[in-house]
């Protein structure tokens, strides 16, 4: 299968580049595109369901679902919590012919990569490292230690923009999510 035929699409990008905020954009407006529910080991913010924005788990379980290979993918994120994709919903989405979207980290769109070679890797990359830096430290609530270790693994993160086969620059959250599911419709041409 060509890229521009792939149902199966990864949106990855750094921290704070707002993935997050595009997938959400993405639910509400295109019910038509399924979107894998990650699980994760981390607790539910307020605003959160289980089932909705993802299956909250305890670590037994999360260590029954790697053992039993459920998981397409698993990462340890931000160096605390893990958070994986269910392999089994993904494959039943694309056998259903849906387009798919996995919004996950940069570990885990590397896996996926070995694992379907033929997805389509979307990079979700900020305006300018100036804008990251100030989405990054915007609160300011950081010691300046803390700031220097994010601006470092910014700079780490930004420069896998070139492993991926397209990339979609998050100016306005909207306008993202419309080149995301362009793609994922019609593919790169
Ligand atoms: P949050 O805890 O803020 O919801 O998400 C933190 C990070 O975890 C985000 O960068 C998000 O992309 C990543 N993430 C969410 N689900 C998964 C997943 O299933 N696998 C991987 N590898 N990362 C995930």
């Amino acid at each position: 299968m060509s890229r521009g035929a792939s149902r199966l699409t990864v949106l990855a990008g750094p921290t704070a580049v707002g993935k997050g905020s595009v997938t959400a954009w993405v639910r509400e407006h295109h019910p038509e595109v399924w979107i894998s529910v990650s699980v994760t080991t981390r607790r539910p913010r307020p605003e959160e369901q289980d089932g909705v924005h993802y299956h909250f788990v305890d670590d037994a379980e999360f260590d029954r679902l790697v053992a039993a290979d459920a998981l397409l993918e698993w990462a340890v994120v931000h160096g605390v919590h893990r958070y994986g994709t269910p392999r089994r919903p993904v494959d039943e989405a694309l056998a259903e012919q849906r387009l798919a979207l996995l919004e996950i980290d940069l570990q885990g769109a590397r896996q996926v990569r070995r694992r379907m070679p033929q997805a389509r890797f979307v990079f979700l990359a900020p305006p300018s490292f100036e804008e990251l830096e100030r989405r990054l430290v915007g609160r300011g609530t950081e010691t300046a230690q803390e700031r220097e270790r994010r601006l470092r693994t910014a700079h780490e993160e930004l420069a896998a923009e070139r492993e991926f086969d397209v990339t979609v620059v998050n100016r306005r959250v909207a306008e993202a999510g419309e080149r995301l599911v362009e793609l994922m419709e019609y593919g790169e041409a």
